[in-house]
């Protein structure tokens, strides 16, 4: 679980981005090596069960059903279908099942049930589970603990300062007010975000400064890099060069010894020599399985042929001492937590929405 954090100043986390980068490397990889056992890597596969027609307006997501991304709103995944999904992911070595449903936060209904079942479903295969689904108060969070839920994931994404240029539906504080009501239920955070969305260095580094100021620290910290979708605001980005994203998890590694850094999309764009580097610099996780949601992730088997050539090992579950058990409790709907719409106005995710409004009458006719 996490531990008592040095106190980083924006000045310093700068100072060990800007490290030379062979040197970076090595002083991210003697930290992991202090911390964890460099061999192993923990293996999760995302897998979408409610996919599509989110209200948001993430500037990167294909799921937000204002842009015209060719992403349908799917129903739900049935608890067989995740059960073989979870069957399947355990046989490329995954420890760890995440459920993300395109929702902006999470409502007290029929559909939360059924996000319950799943959750038990996978822990009865002795697989930890996270959940990402949006938003969600504490009595929500305790249910999904109940459940047997290992880890929930609600990322950052970016700066505060930031975000305002990529969501304009959702305020950062609600992203901290989710985190905290996770941890009320005693569940481990999975907090991280996305770089190459036009961010500066600072961004990053003031991202990364936020997460090493949350008390405990998030155990695990998601690097995502950004995978450009047509029809998106964001489809016209190019890839952030692979040395980014080398120094970011080096960076977070050095900044947050023990959390668990995950190297997660974007790793299609990735070379495997690119990869070894992230995992020299303390990346301790992976996404396997041929999806991240609804964007493409490298091939299962190749994965595992990578593994092969660097002498990697995958992590088995509970590995960290965490082990959640179903409880069968009746939780009292809490106080709900009150989320904001701040409802400002992002250029880029206006013009793409009435694009997208363009794009579906012509289909129509
Ligand atoms: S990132 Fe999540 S909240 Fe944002 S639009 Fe996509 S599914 Fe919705």
């Amino acid at each position: 679980m996490a531990e008592t954090q040095k106190h980083w100043t924006l000045e310093e986390i700068l100072e060990v981005y800007h490290t030379p980068l062979l040197e970076l490397v090595f002083q991210a990889a003697t930290v992991h090596r202090q911390h964890h056992n460099p061999r192993e890597v923990q293996i999760s596969t995302l897998v979408s069960v409610k996919t599509g027609g989110c209200p948001e307006d993430c500037g990167y997501c294909p799921q937000a059903a204002r842009y015209h991304t060719g992403v349908e709103n799917e129903p739900m995944m049935s608890v067989d279908s995740v059960r073989s999904a979870a069957l399947q992911a355990q046989a490329i070595g995954a420890s760890r099942l995440c459920m993300g449903a395109a929702w902006r936060s999470v409502k007290d209904d029929a559909d939360f049930d059924h996000v319950i079942d799943l959750v038990k479903t996978v822990r009865e295969l002795d697989m930890e589970v996270c959940c990402t689904l949006g938003m969600l108060n504490e009595h929500q969070a305790q249910r999904l603990a109940n459940a047997g839920l290992y880890a929930y994931n609600h990322n950052l994404d970016t700066s505060e300062e930031y975000y305002d240029d990529i969501i304009s539906t959702r305020s950062y504080d609600d992203r901290l007010k989710t985190l905290s009501n996770v941890r009320k239920a005693n569940l481990t955070v999975c907090s991280g975000g996305i770089i190459g969305m036009g961010e500066s260095v600072e961004d990053r580094c003031k991202m990364l400064l936020t997460l090493s100021q949350l008390n405990p620290i998030p155990e695990s910290i998601p690097i995502n890099a950004l995978v450009a979708v047509e029809g998106t605001p964001m489809e016209n980005i190019e890839p952030i060069p692979m040395w980014d994203i080398i120094r970011m998890v080096a960076t977070t590694r050095i900044i947050m010894p023990q959390t668990t850094v995950r190297l997660s999309a974007g790793r299609t764009e990735m070379s495997q020599e690119g990869q070894a580097l992230c995992f020299m610099a303390g990346a301790g996780s992976i996404f396997a399985g041929e999806k991240l949601l609804t964007t493409p992730n490298p091939d299962a088997y190749e994965d595992m042929d990578m593994f092969n050539a660097l002498g990697l090992l995958p992590k088995r579950p509970f590995a960290d001492g965490f082990v959640p058990e179903i409880v069968e409790e009746e939780i009292v709907a809490g106080e709900e937590t009150k989320w904001s719409r701040p409802g400002h106005r992002i250029e880029a995710n206006v013009q793409y929405a009435e694009l997208g409004k363009e794009k579906r009458k012509a289909e129509k006719v």
